[in-house]
Formats: C-alpha cells, structure tokens, sequence
C-alpha cells in the first residue's frame, strides 16, 4: 500500500532590528539582563519543512556556505525540541529542512533564530499538531533569546534575555536600509568586548526604553529616528572600527539615523518614507562601505505559512 506522504509546508519569517537595546549587568547565568525593542522586518528566510528519506538540512542563499548543515543548526535544533514535546523523536529521522537565506548570517538580525521559529511554524503544520503560538513560544524560548519574537513579530518590548515579550504599540510603516558588512560578528564575542570596555571605563549606556514607546505610538520617524539606541555599539565598532564609516555614510546618504542592529555588524538606517529609503539605497552602494545593500520595511508579522491560513 502507498503511504499517504504530506505535502511540504513553507514558512516566511521576517528578520528583527533593535530599536532599543539596553544591557544590564551580567547575571548569575552569565547572561546579561537586556530590555529592547524589536521590530520584524521585511527581509526575510524562507524554510521548507518536508517528509524525506534523508534527514537533515540543506541551506541556500544569502551566506549559505557559513551555515553548519548538521546539529549545530538552529533549525535543526528545532526539529528536535518540538519532536521531543509532543514524543515523537523518533520521527526526526522522517524530516528534511531546507533554508532559502536572505538574513545576512552572524549579522545581528537573528537569521538563525529566524529559521529555528520558521522550523516549529513549518513542522507542527507539516506534522498537524494543532499548538497555540504560546506554546510553540514555550519551546522557541528554550532554543534562544530571539526566537520567541520571530514567531510573533511586529513590534515588541523584550525583557530577561530578551524573550519576555510584550507586544508594542506600533502606528506606522517604517522604512529601512540595510548594509550588510563583508563578514559576520560573533555576538558571544561582542558581548565580551562590551564587558571589557566597561572593565575599562564607563562608556555611555542607552536610556530609558519609554520615549521610544511613544515615538512608535506617534508613527513619527523622526521623532523615533532621535531615539535609536544600543548598547552593544561600541562594543560592535570597537572589534570593526569601519562600521563608524559605515554609520556615517548612511547619514551623509539622506537617512533619518543609522545604529548597529543587534551586536552587528549589520547597520541598520531609519528614512522618511520608502522613496527615501530607496534612495539612501542607492547612495550607499555606491559609497563603497558595505558589501550589500537592502531595503526594508516594518512591522511585518512573524513567522507565517507562505499561502496557507493554517499557520498555528
Ligand atoms: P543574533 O542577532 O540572534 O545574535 P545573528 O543574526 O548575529 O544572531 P545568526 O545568523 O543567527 O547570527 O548566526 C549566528 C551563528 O549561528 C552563525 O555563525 C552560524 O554558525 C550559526 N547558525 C546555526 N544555525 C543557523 C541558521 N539556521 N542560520 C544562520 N546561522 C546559523
């Protein structure tokens, strides 16, 4: 008899920037307490989840060759936690995974993260699990701090490691510009280096996340343009001292702010309007100061069925 085989489920999931990142001090867990405010952004990954006589992972796209292929991939890793769950881990060996990358890798807009929510989304509908979003966040938060928002998407203030969520006000479409950097930046490595300039001296910490709540409920870019903080900055321009170039040329390129997204090294430009954006675009590929450019925009939703109302 022919086993009935279901169809592959694909799963688009946006990419985050910062728009608020405060690191507190290192707790006992050695992970240091943040408050941020992330947006989902229109620059996305898209994961296949499929029956298949292999297991595994493959991956494509933006920075594919530096993606692990074998455990180490967070999607993977996903496979695993949500099969363990619902008790099916013997099953995983019925699973294939394939990437479409467009998130710069070891880029600061948690690509990875990305996929592993991309996964759970793709998996409990290939598998039909029928799991509330709150419990597939459950799982998404024991796979990493950034995983639980790419489920959800939108605006959202993050608290802990960054996995307490609390959706954000958020009135307006906002333009984006990304510059890709040539190469990525360990955010292991970044939070140590910001632990050594504070051993060193006390370089200035981002205020109060408040006023950026309000500027996002104002729908203001320029108000909210005034606001754009992150902590892990420095950190990000002292291990890449051309990011400041970077940062620079967007501004002198029309752009309302620029700031590192994440620990880095992508930089991340907030315009007036998508014309704008449009333009600082191509003024910055121009400049010679990143390896790509890309437009975006936010908030978008976070991970979906692409073509489906089925997602969980
Ligand atoms: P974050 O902003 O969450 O700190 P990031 O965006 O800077 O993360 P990622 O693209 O998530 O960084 O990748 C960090 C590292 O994780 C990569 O260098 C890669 O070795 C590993 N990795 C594991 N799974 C993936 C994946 N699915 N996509 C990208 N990188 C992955």
């Amino acid at each position: 008899m022919l086993a009935v085989v279901p169809p592959p489920v694909t799963v688009r999931v946006p990419s985050k920037v910062n728009l608020h990142l405060s690191v507190g001090d290192v707790r006992d867990d050695g992970f240091h307490e943040l408050t941020t405010i992330f947006q989902a952004l229109s620059l996305t990954d898209e994961v296949t989840v499929a029956a298949a006589e292999e297991p595994g992972v493959e991956v494509f796209g933006e920075g594919a060759k530096s993606v692990p292929t074998d455990e180490g991939n967070l999607a993977w890793r996903a496979v695993r936690a949500l099969a363990e769950h619902v008790d099916r881990a013997e099953d995983i060996d019925k699973v294939g995974v394939v990437l479409r990358k467009g998130i710069p890798v070891a880029g600061g807009m948690a690509g990875g993260s990305a996929d592993a929510a991309a996964t759970l989304v793709g998996l409990s509908s290939l598998w039909k699990l029928d799991l509330a979003r709150d419990e597939l966040a459950q799982i998404a938060a024991t796979l990493g701090s950034d995983v639980p928002f790419a489920l959800y998407g939108g605006t959202a203030l993050g608290t802990g490691r960054g996995e307490e969520l609390v959706p954000v006000l958020s009135r307006h479409t906002f333009h984006w510009v990304l510059a890709f950097d040539q190469r990525g930046l360990s955010t292991p490595r970044v939070y140590g280096e910001l632990d050594r300039l504070r051993a060193d001296g006390d370089p200035p910490r981002v205020g109060s996340h408040a006023p950026v709540v309000e500027a996002l409920a104002s729908g203001d870019p320029k108000q909210l343009a005034l606001l754009l903080g992150n902590d892990l900055q420095a950190a990000a321009v002292s291990l890449r001292p051309g990011l400041r170039r970077t940062l620079r040329a967007g501004v002198n390129a029309g752009a309302l702010a620029g700031t590192v997204s994440g620990s880095g090294p992508t930089c991340a430009f907030l315009c007036e309007s998508a014309d704008a954006a449009l333009e600082v675009a191509a003024e910055l590929a121009g400049a010679g100061v990143c390896r790509t450019v890309r437009v975006a925009h936010g908030p978008v939703p976070g991970a979906r069925v692409v073509g489906g109302d089925d997602a969980p």
